[in-house]
């Protein structure tokens, strides 16, 4: 079979997990973070993963990221398996394919807006393409800040930039650990509405960890975990069918 495009080449998945397996310490100690999960995530789409804390949620985003290596299992990633791959050759990747925006926004503060967007681009040794940085600052809603340092940002702007300073390669999947963990309901609001239109008007995939109901109701698609498995998934999440449901997870765990 010839493939002509690229993306159908790698699939109609941007993430497949098959099988994870992710043990911190060894013995007595030892805890099974991930527990042989499985979990499917189709291009263009915004899911998010909820669930109890120490349910695996961060633990699942690097395995799945290619920050972190599972022990056991498989991440095939934007098409690419990254099962036996060094360190040197996933960060390449990462840098490649993957966009990642954190709770606390790590932002360099001696740096402008824009020589934060464009840092990625600089740290890969690729050309800074400026009208390409400042249409992002712009379509975050930034166009008229890009000289400002961090400092003289709200959080919720300068969650904007490292949003923007996330998709400056074009990468193929977006994560997203606890994005509005940091902001107000208003600025979180605008924060997903942007993960959002990556699916939407980029074709992004988006991946976000997150504890809130709200945020969750942004997503196609919710992935409950429990004890390093995917115990239930959501289609078309409301934010009330989301909160009952993860009710009902809490007890599920409170009678293991
Ligand atoms: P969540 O993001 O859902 O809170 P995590 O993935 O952070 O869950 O953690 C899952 C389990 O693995 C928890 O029991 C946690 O204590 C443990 N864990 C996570 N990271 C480490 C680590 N670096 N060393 C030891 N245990 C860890």
């Amino acid at each position: 079979m010839t493939h002509t495009h690229p993306t159908a080449a790698s699939g109609p998945h941007a993430l497949t997990v098959s099988g994870l397996v992710r043990t911190y310490g060894t013995g007595a100690g030892a805890v099974r973070a991930l527990d042989g999960l499985h979990l499917d995530v189709p291009r263009g789409s915004f899911t998010a993963v909820m669930g109890p804390s120490g349910s695996g949620k961060s633990t699942f985003l690097s395995c799945a990221a290619g920050l972190d290596v599972p022990d056991e299992g498989r991440v095939i990633l934007d098409g690419d398996d990254l099962t036996g791959w060094s360190e040197q050759r996933l960060a390449e990747f990462r840098r490649e394919h993957v966009g990642f925006v954190f709770q606390s926004f790590h932002l360099l503060p001696y740096l402008s807006a824009e020589q934060n967007v464009a840092l990625p681009l600089r740290l890969a040794g690729r050309r800074v393409d400026r009208t390409h940085v400042r249409d992002l600052l712009a379509r975050v809603g930034l166009g008229e800040r890009r000289d400002h340092l961090p400092t003289a940002l709200s959080g919720g702007q300068e969650q904007r930039v490292a949003i923007a300073r996330a998709l400056v390669t074009r990468p193929a999947v977006v994560v997203a650990d606890e994005p509005t963990g940091s902001l107000d309901t208003t600025t979180a609001h605008g924060v997903l509405e942007l993960l959002r239109s990556c699916c939407d008007d980029l074709g992004q995939t988006v991946v976000m960890v997150t504890h809130d109901p709200v945020a969750a109701s942004y997503a196609d698609e919710v992935v409950f975990l429990v004890d390093g498995r995917v115990a239930g998934r959501m289609h078309s999440p409301t934010a009330d069918a989301v909160a009952g449901q993860l009710a009902h997870l809490d007890d599920l765990v409170g009678v293991r």
